[in-house]
C-alpha cells in the first residue's frame, strides 16, 4: 500500500529574553521554501527535509511537503510568522487527508501569544486530521517538551548527538517508526519525565561527559520490545516558560510502568550531576591573557565566545572578548563574527583595501557583552555573505550572513556580518578569504556545535564567558514564567518527585 504522508520542517528556539521578534523575514532570510520547490538540493544533507526525503524513498511514500523554514534562534514568534507557516502545513492537511504525518520541528518555539509553538501547530493540525492519523515529530536535543506535544504527537524522535550531527538520521529513525504505524504493525504513544533544572549541567554536550552513558543506556533500552525511542533532551534555558528544562522521553507501546521508571532513572542522574559542569569558563581578560602567551607552531588557539553564540539566540554583536584582545595586542587571528548591519553596511559604501574607522558592535543591548568599540582597520574583503558549508553539520547546506566585510584591525581579521549565525564550518571563515589554520588564534561565537568541524584544526581549545545573552549566570537574566523553584535559580532546592 502506499501511503500519503504529509511532510514540513518548521524550526525555532525562541530565546525569550532577545527583544529582537522573529518574523517571516528572519525565515526568508536563511530557510523558507514553500511546498516541494527545490527540495532535491537538500538530499544528503545533515537536516529533517532530507531524512523525510529518505523515508519517502525508503518506503515509497507519496510525500506531500508543505514547508520548509529554519532560522537562527532569536526572539519571541511573531503571531503572523506562525500562522503564516502553521498555514501552509494545515492546508496540505486539508487538501491531501494523509494517512500519516512527519514533521522536523525544534521544541523550544514560543510565539508572541503563546509559550508551546509546537503544542499549538499540532492542536491545528489534530484539528483537522483528527486523533487516529500518526503524528511523528523530531526535536532537538535541546528541546522544550510540553505535556501537549506528548499527548497530540504519538511519536517523538530527538537527536542523539551535540554537535547535531544526527538531524537527517532522526527524522529517518520516525519514519521508520511512522512506517510501522501507518501500516498497523504498531500502535505508539510517548511519556514524558521532567526534571526541575533550567537545562542538563553541560546542555547536553555529547562529545564527552555523562550524557555519553545516558545515551549509550537509551540506546540499549530501544531494543526492547514495544519500545520504538528513548530521547533525552536538555532544554534550553533561554525560553522563559512553565515547561522548561531537561526532559526524558520513551515511545512505546502497552505498559508503561518500566519504561517510567527507566525515564525518571535518566532524570535522577541529570539531577545528580547538577553540578558537575566539564567547561571552564574564562573571563574576557583571562582569555586574551592566554592568547598573548600563546606560542606554539603546532597550531592555532581556538577561544568559543560561549555567551554570545547566536545559536542560542544571542545577539552575536558582543565586543568585550574582542576589545580585550585588541588591547593585549594580539596578532595574527581571526575573529568571526560580529554581527552588525550598519558597520557592515559603512564597509560596502567603501572599496577593498581602504582604511575605515567605525563603532562595531555592542548596539543591541550594551548590558550584555559590552558596548560599541571604535576600531579603525583596512577592508579585506567585500562579500554578500553566502558561503557553503563543508563540515560534519553544514556540509552542502547554504549560510548567509547577508552583507559582509572582512576588516584586518590591529592583525585581527574581523569578520562583519549582517545576520547573527553560529560560526560552526570552516566555510564560515574559508569562504572570505581567511584560512583559519594559518592563524594562531581562532576566536569564534558558538558553545559547542564548533567542535565538529573546528576541533580536529585547534590546538587548544579554551571557552571564554563575556557575559553575553546566553550567559552561564542565569540569575542576571529576568525570569518571570519558569516554575520556581528550578536548579540552579534556586540553588538549594530540593527536588520532589513527579
Ligand atoms: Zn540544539
Amino acid at each position: 500500500m502506499v501511503f500519503k504522508v504529509l511532510t514540513a520542517e518548521f524550526k525555532h528556539e525562541t530565546n525569550t529574553f532577545n527583544k529582537r521578534k522573529t518574523d517571516l523575514s528572519a525565515f526568508k532570510a536563511q530557510t523558507f521554501v514553500i511546498g516541494s520547490d527545490n527540495l532535491e538540493t537538500f538530499a544528503g544533507t545533515n537536516t529533517g527535509v532530507a531524512g523525510c526525503l529518505e523515508s519517502a524513498q525508503k518506503f515509497a511514500w507519496n510525500m506531500d511537503h508543505a514547508v520548509t523554514a529554519d532560522t537562527e534562534p532569536s526572539g519571541l514568534v511573531t503571531s503572523k510568522a506562525f500562522d503564516t507557516i502553521t498555514n501552509l502545513i494545515l492546508e496540505a492537511a486539508r487538501a491531501n487527508a494523509p494517512d500519516g504525518v512527519l514533521l522536523a520541528l525544534h521544541g523550544a518555539m514560543v510565539v508572541e501569544n503563546f509559550e508551546d509553538g509546537e503544542g499549538e501547530l499540532l492542536q491545528r493540525l489534530r484539528d483537522i486530521i483528527g486523533p487516529d492519523i500518526p503524528i511523528a515529530i523530531t526535536l532537538d536535543l535541546h528541546a522544550n517538551v510540553t505535556a501537549k506535544m506528548c499527548e497530540l504527537a504519538d511519536i517523538i524522535v530527538s537527536y542523539k548527538t551535540y554537535p547535531h550531527i544526527d538531524i537527517r538520521e532522526t527524522a529517518c529513525h520516525a519514519g521508520d517508526i511512522l512506517q510501522r504505524t501507518m501500516a498497523g504493525e504498531i500502535s505508539p504513544t510517548t511519556l514524558l519525565v521532567r526534571c526541575p533544572m533550567l537545562r542538563e549541567a553541560n546542555d547536553g554536550r555529547t562529545d564527552i561527559g555523562p550524557m555519553t552513558d545516558r545515551l549509550k543506556n537509551a540506546r540499549a533500552y530501544e531494543e526492547n520490545n514495544d519500545v520504538f525511542a528513548v530521547s533525552i533532551n536538555a532544554g534550553f534555558e533561554g525560553s522563559d516558560i512553565k515547561e522548561v528544562g531537561p526532559t526524558v522521553l520513551v515511545t512505546y507501546q502497552g505498559d508503561s510502568t518500566n519504561h517510567q521508571l527507566f525515564a525518571e532513572a535518566i532524570i535522577e542522574d541529570i539531577w545528580e550531576h547538577r553540578g558537575d559542569v566539564i567547561n571552564r569558563y574564562y573571563t574576557v581578560e583571562e582569555a586574551a591573557k592566554i592568547a598573548v602567551d600563546f606560542l606554539d607552531d603546532k597550531g592555532p588557539l581556538l577561544i568559543a565566545e560561549f555567551a554570545d553564540n547566536p545559536g542560542g539566540g544571542a545577539y552575536g554583536d558582543a565586543t568585550s572578548l574582542l576589545a580585550a584582545l585588541l588591547k593585549s595586542g594580539v596578532t595574527n587571528a581571526c575573529f568571526g563574527s560580529i554581527a552588525d548591519p550598519s558597520a557592515a553596511m559603512q564597509c560596502h559604501q567603501r572599496s577593498t583595501g581602504e582604511s575605515i574607522t567605525l563603532d562595531l558592535g555592542g548596539k543591541t543591548d550594551p548590558n550584555f557583552g559590552g558596548g560599541p568599540i571604535t576600531v579603525t582597520g583596512k577592508i579585506e574583503l567585500l562579500s554578500d555573505g553566502r558561503c557553503i558549508g563543508d563540515g560534519p553539520m553544514m556540509n552542502g547546506q547554504t549560510i548567509n550572513f547577508g552583507k559582509t566585510c572582512v576588516l584586518r584591525v590591529q592583525g585581527i581579521d574581523i569578520l562583519i556580518v549582517s545576520e547573527a549565525i553560529q560560526i560552526i564550518d570552516q566555510q564560515q571563515f574559508r569562504g572570505f578569504g581567511i584560512d583559519p589554520t594559518s592563524k594562531s588564534i581562532i576566536v569564534l561565537k558558538s558553545m559547542q556545535h564548533f567542535r565538529a568541524a573546528f576541533k580536529p584544526i585547534a590546538n587548544k581549545i579554551i571557552v571564554c564567558e563575556s557575559g553575553a545573552l546566553c550567559t552561564t549566570d542565569v540569575k542576571k537574566l529576568p525570569y518571570q514564567n519558569v516554575p520556581r523553584p528550578i536548579y540552579p535559580l534556586d540553588l538549594n532546592m530540593v527536588r520532589h518527585k513527579q
